[in-house]
């Protein structure tokens, strides 16, 4: 099982996490963030996170902070 943490206040809403994740496990959340657009959250019901840091990597302003691999 893994998670990763993103920090909502550093999101500007580009959604390139959205298309990158393998598993789509990102999308869009129900608040508004600093470019008047939704952020994302984190949403893994079923534990499929690989961990692989592809959504970080992705991330243009460093706002997934941390993907915890708890392998
Ligand atoms: S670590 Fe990989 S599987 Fe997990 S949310 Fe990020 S891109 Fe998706
Ligand atoms: S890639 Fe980063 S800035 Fe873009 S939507 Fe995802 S968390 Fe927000």
């Amino acid at each position: 099982m893994s998670h990763i943490k993103i920090n909502e206040a550093k999101c500007k809403s580009c959604y390139l996490c959205i298309d990158a994740c393998p598993k789509k496990l990102i999308q869009k959340s129900d608040n508004i963030g600093s470019m008047a657009q939704y952020t994302v959250e984190f949403n893994d019901t079923k534990n499929q996170c690989l961990g692989c840091a592809i959504c970080a990597m992705v991330c243009p302003d460093m706002a997934i902070e941390e993907v915890v691999n708890d392998k």
